[in-house]
């Protein structure tokens, strides 16, 4: 309609999570507008976390080292392991500064009807982890809702019989995202976590 670039931009932008044609079209008059320093830090700043950020090869959490920040972290408890969805949630736990141990993030959660099956989440490197590090509890931090909680039976069942097992007390938002969760919601839930 306007330019070939210009619809370009538009189409990129769609395809960003909870951004439509009118929200896309908006941003993209946006950048057309700003000085082009300020469009072009933005598309500096995508090229450059994709270049630099990988996967923590411990815990799945985002780093720019072979290691993330948290799994070195010597003053933390390495016994306890927190298992989350995606770091987004990892964060929300941070915030609440209830939780002194090491995490491991899944990268989502089990939902056959959608092809997620065990093997495209990092639970044989969680089973690994449990297995290899001495560890006493893993926190199951999974969302609560479907698959989330599909998730944490399936892990605790794997999990059973090897380690003590928790999930996060209930008074979370049933079928919410912990990501949105508050803090202080956050820090009961795993204050009061039960065993599984
Ligand atoms: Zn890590």
């Amino acid at each position: 309609m306007l330019s070939p670039s210009v619809d370009n931009l538009v189409a990129q932008l769609t395809r960003l999570p909870g951004i439509g044609t009118r929200t896309a079209q908006r941003l993209a008059f946006h950048l057309l507008r700003v000085p082009k320093d300020e469009a072009l830090a933005l598309a500096a700043a995508i090229v450059e976390v994709k270049e630099r950020v990988r996967f923590c090869r411990e815990c799945g959490n985002l780093t720019e080292e072979e290691v993330c920040a948290i799994c070195l972290d010597a003053r933390r408890d390495h016994s306890v392991i927190c298992v989350v969805e995606q770091p987004a949630d990892l964060l929300s736990l941070e915030r609440t500064a209830e939780f002194r141990g090491l995490y491991h993030v899944l990268g989502g959660s089990l939902s056959p009807l959608d092809g997620v099956e065990p093997e495209h989440l990092r639970i044989d490197e969680l089973l690994a982890r449990v297995e290899r590090n001495g560890v006493q509890e893993v926190v199951l931090a999974t969302n609560p809702n479907m698959t989330g909680e599909a998730t944490a039976s399936y892990l605790a069942d794997r999990l059973r019989g090897r380690v003590r097992v928790t999930r996060l007390a209930s008074g979370l938002p049933v079928g919410g995202d912990l990501e949105y969760a508050d803090e202080i919601t956050l820090g009961r839930a795993l204050a009061g976590r039960r065993e599984m």
